[in-house]
């Protein structure tokens, strides 16, 4: 019977942390503050705020919310993205996904400055996680390798299969895996058969969005299983693993909600402070 990986559990915990460096910072009068620009009214990404700053707030970080109508023009975003780069007082800036469709999304990442890209989206930040020089870490992703590293589970020479290749989770958590001597590999909707991977997983992670993807006949006995999904069934939160079916034949299985999702918000906390700190010249 599978080992419940206890996300919560975890982030409340580095939050505790957290709260140090926060108190730390505000006793030499740095306050850290980060912006979310949110474009139109797109339901999720409203929750999503909301709970970002929820979290900041208990931790000290102040979050500060660009709400810009649905018709929001290219131009007047990166106007607002280049106001912010210049405003000291500003550590962090992320654009909440997705957005509408006149909004070109790669121009607008690339318009942040990397020092205050939370999210490391933008190419320098995404090329150097893939050099192995971290200057920030995907949010989601640091979450998921404090979740593996809290409960000693060792990547070295594992086969890691990871459902989703999208900037902010396959891609990045590929690269994180290799640093790790893991052997990976990311599938995608056009892959031909993915239980032909998933079976042979040592660690498998879905990120696809789609819920009872990832069935019993589909893994290992002993497999970990990390479960980024979040879909809304009938008023329920769920992931995108089969939770009771695949339980019995995990090593460790992460819950949603409960799992990965409050890690999410908690490192992207870390995030916030960790560019804060550094654009001090502080020590991080
Ligand atoms: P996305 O839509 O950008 O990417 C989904 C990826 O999954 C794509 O690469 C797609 O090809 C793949 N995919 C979808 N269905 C598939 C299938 N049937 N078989 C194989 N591959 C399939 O999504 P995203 O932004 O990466 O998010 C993925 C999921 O993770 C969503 O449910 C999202 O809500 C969730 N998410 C959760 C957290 C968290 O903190 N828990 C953070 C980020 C994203």
């Amino acid at each position: 019977m599978g080992k419940i990986l206890d996300g919560k559990a975890l982030a409340n915990l580095r939050a505790d942390k957290l709260k140090e460096k926060v108190t730390d910072l505000k006793k030499q009068n740095i306050i850290p503050l980060f912006c979310v620009i949110n474009i139109g009214d797109d339901p999720g990404s409203k929750v999503y705020v909301r709970t970002k700053k929820r979290r900041a707030k208990s931790v000290g970080i102040i979050q500060k919310i660009y709400q810009l109508p649905t018709d929001e023009q290219q131009s007047d975003l990166l106007a607002l993205i280049d106001k912010l780069n210049a405003d000291p007082k500003v550590y962090g800036i992320m654009i909440q996904l997705p957005a509408p469709k006149q909004i070109n999304v790669n121009q607008a990442v690339e318009r942040i400055d990397p020092n205050k890209d939370v999210d490391c989206l933008t190419p320098s930040n995404v090329g150097r996680l893939w050099q192995g020089n971290h200057f920030v870490e995907p949010a989601t992703i640091d979450g998921i390798m404090a979740l593996l590293d809290h409960y000693q589970i060792d990547l070295k020479s594992k086969d890691v299969v990871i459902i989703g290749c999208s900037n902010i989770v396959g891609k990045p958590l590929a690269a994180l895996m290799l640093e790790r001597d893991a052997t990976v590999s990311v599938l995608h909707l056009e892959t031909k058969d993915i239980s032909e991977y998933t079976k042979r997983a040592d660690v498998l992670i879905s990120a696809a969005g789609q819920a009872n993807l990832v069935t019993a006949d589909m893994v290992k006995d002993g497999v970990v299983v990390i479960d980024v999904g979040i879909n809304h069934i009938r008023g329920h939160l769920v992931g995108d693993v089969a939770f009771d079916d695949v339980l019995p034949k995990a090593s460790y299985i992460t819950p949603v909600p409960g799992g990965v999702g409050p890690l999410t918000v908690e490192s992207l906390m870390e995030q916030v402070i960790k560019l804060t700190r550094r654009a001090n010249g502080l020590r991080e």
